[in-house]
């Protein structure tokens, strides 16, 4: 790898109208109904008339499209595109790159979530590599612990590994050693730092340990953009998991020289944690080498459901994502918002206010009801029955902020018949929000295979810490991978479902996957073809960015590039506060507050996006500027 290869980070733009022209955003109603919604907006973002427009937006693809929130990464995708790879193939070598390039965000430390649809046979499904609670975890393990995100005690049991070699294996047209090589080389001879590597690399979590502050932010000052960053230790890990496949991670084999499950459960054991520089005692995980040998990652169907015509399929429990986005979008489908005429259209009060009323409603119903399907049962089909979503969104009056905050549902009844009436009892709030970690990319090939694939190690740099031993000698033995801090996406504090009065359906216990909110998500036409792979990072904001996607595609009609683009809000809670973006004009946030909302500015996700013209069979990528969004379309221009 070589400076030259960087991509230079773009400029925030919006594209107009190019990707309307494929036809595929006509606003055209699939039951065929007038059209009376998706008034295209006139509202001039204040970044729209700064930036430049990518150079992919609008452009037309055949051979496959790689859409990556790092330029290494999509340059990975694309190389295992043009030797004959396909999406699977892409994909895999993207995760592995990007844990070089976005250490901070995902990698073999962690776990995520890839929904693929198989062209040949039609068939969409995901890969669970969620991570899982250790066998000696308790409801109570986080009790008393202080910084607990940032203490062995967070660590999940990675999936990563197993989970992309066991959909390779299955789906893939290369060997591990192939689609591991890209990632290889961009550790072992390096990569020119992005800005957006340099900004994150001193962030607090960086400083966990004295050998991650010594590998990001040395001497208190990080790679600067543009600088050579080799990570040896972590070439050396793929290679071992490259030659010996996915057990040299999960099983200690010290005959093949296979000592990462080693460095993985004394890592999350080691004594002491850094917090802003100052030294105290770790709450050690309690990973064994056991739990890392059951591991295994889990094929789910996808949960199915629809907006104005459109078919949605994206990931089910554990994840709240398809369930929260469903809904959200479900209850949304009573209100205009794309007709400016009636007040709403893109960006206006209107549209932003029910937006926000209808992620609260669905927020609420998502922390008590939205877990580990294989733990609890999520009613996930009450969830989404019609008749609960429209009595759930008839709590919603345009122009008004809900007061109290909604509390959840019971769809209960809607799942099953006769059960016991609700009662009402307390439950913690969520811990985790959106930082820097987490990473989306899609990919399509030229067979028409499709992946969206959301990848964490959950907060910035996970918990700070290398996997890593010390030697007899008393070196480090750094394995280049960070640990994750997952587990602090499950309730950290004991609590009852408000509404059955049970265990808090998203309390830890043993073996169990915590709630995630990644949501990767496709679109389907009327007659069951992919046209859209999308997803984002940013905690539970992600469901929020799905859906602010979705609207701007289907109700306003924009083209994917300006959809991705354009402004964002989210509410990730049953809460009145609500993250706005700046793209947004100041009297807009305004008006919110003028509501009773409690708006605060700040970025809200990083989607990327490929886009399939079934009718054309022509290939779009749009990526996202809030991080270092690229795409690579392929066969390349010269
Ligand atoms: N761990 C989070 C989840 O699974 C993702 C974290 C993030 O996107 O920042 O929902």
């Amino acid at each position: 790898m070589t400076v030259s290869r960087f991509a230079p980070h773009r400029t925030t733009a919006l594209m107009l109208a190019a990707l309307l022209a494929c036809g595929v955003f006509t606003g055209a109603r699939a039951d065929g109904g007038e059209d009376t919604l998706g008034v295209q907006s006139s509202v001039v973002l204040p970044e729209q008339a700064k930036g430049k427009p990518p150079t992919w937006a609008g452009k037309a693809f055949r051979q496959g499209v790689v859409s990556v929130a790092n330029p290494y990464g999509a340059e990975a995708g694309a190389r295992m595109l043009e030797q004959g790879g396909n999406a699977i193939d892409a994909a895999v070598a993207i995760a592995y790159a990007l844990n070089v390039v976005e250490p901070q965000s995902a990698g073999i430390g962690g776990g995520g979530f890839m929904l693929v649809y198989i062209a040949r046979t039609g068939q969409t499904f995901s890969i669970d590599t969620r991570e899982k609670a250790t066998a000696a975890a308790t409801r109570d393990m986080f009790a008393g612990v202080p910084q607990a995100s940032r203490k062995g005690v967070a660590v999940g049991v990675p999936g990563m590994v197993r989970g992309t070699a066991k959909v390779l294996g299955e789906h893939g047209r290369l060997t591990l050693a192939q689609v591991m090589q890209p990632a290889i080389e961009l550790a072992d001879q390096g990569f020119a730092a992005t800005p957006r590597y340099s900004s994150v690399s001193c962030t607090d979590r960086a400083l966990n340990s004295p050998e991650s502050e010594a590998f990001f932010c040395p001497g208190g000052m990080p790679a600067a953009p543009g600088a050579l960053v080799q990570n040896k230790a972590l070439a050396e890990t793929f290679r071992l998991i490259a030659k010996n496949g996915p057990d040299c991670f999960y099983k200690d084999m010290p005959e093949k020289g296979c000592d990462i499950a080693r460095g993985i459960v004394e890592g999350q054991q080691r004594s002491t944690i850094i917090v802003n520089g100052v030294e105290q005692a770790n709450k050690p995980g309690t990973m064994t080498l056991a739990d890392l040998e059951a591991y295994q990652p889990v094929e789910r169907a996808a949960v199915e459901g629809s907006y104005r015509g459109y078919k949605i399929k994206a990931m089910a429990p554990p994840s709240s994502g398809a369930l929260t986005v469903i809904q959200i979008l479900n209850m949304l489908e009573r209100f205009p918002l794309g007709d400016a005429g009636a007040g709403y259209g893109f960006g206006s009060v209107k549209t932003l206010n029910v937006m926000a009323e209808a992620m609260r409603v669905a927020f609420a119903d998502r922390a008590d009801w939205m877990a580990d399907n294989d733990f609890v049962h999520v009613p996930g089909k009450g969830l989404l029955d019609a008749t609960y979503v429209s009595g759930r969104s008839a709590l919603i009056t345009p122009g008004v902020r809900m007061t109290p905050d909604p509390l959840p549902g019971d769809p209960r009844v809607f799942e099953t018949a006769g059960l016991e009436p609700a009662r009402a009892l307390a439950l913690s709030a969520p811990v985790t929000g959106p930082d820097n970690g987490t990473t989306h990319f899609s990919v399509v090939d030229q067979w028409g295979n499709v992946v969206s694939y959301t990848n964490t190690i959950e907060s910035s740099h996970g918990i700070g810490t290398f996997a890593g031993y010390t030697r007899a000698d008393g070196s480090f033995r750094n394995l280049g991978f960070l640990l994750n801090n997952e587990l602090t996406d499950f309730n950290t504090t004991p609590s009852l479902n408000r509404v059955t009065g049970e265990v808090g359906y998203n309390d830890v216990q043993p073996g169990k996957r915590p709630r995630s909110s990644m949501t990767p998500t496709m679109l389907f036409t009327p007659d069951g073809k992919p046209f859209l792979a999308y997803g984002s990072p940013g905690g539970a904001t992600i469901i929020n960015s799905v859906v602010n996607v979705t609207i701007n595609l289907i109700d306003h009609h924009m083209a994917l590039q300006q959809a991705i683009d354009a402004g964002r809000i989210s509410v990730a809670s049953a809460g009145s506060t609500v993250t706005v973006e700046n793209r947004f004009p100041a009297a807009t946030v305004d008006a919110l507050r003028a509501l009773g909302y409690t708006a605060f500015i700040g970025d809200v996700g990083s989607v990327q996006a490929v886009l399939i013209d079934q009718h054309t069979g022509k290939q779009y990528g749009a990526a996202d500027d809030r991080r270092e969004g690229t795409v690579i379309g392929l066969p390349r221009r010269r």
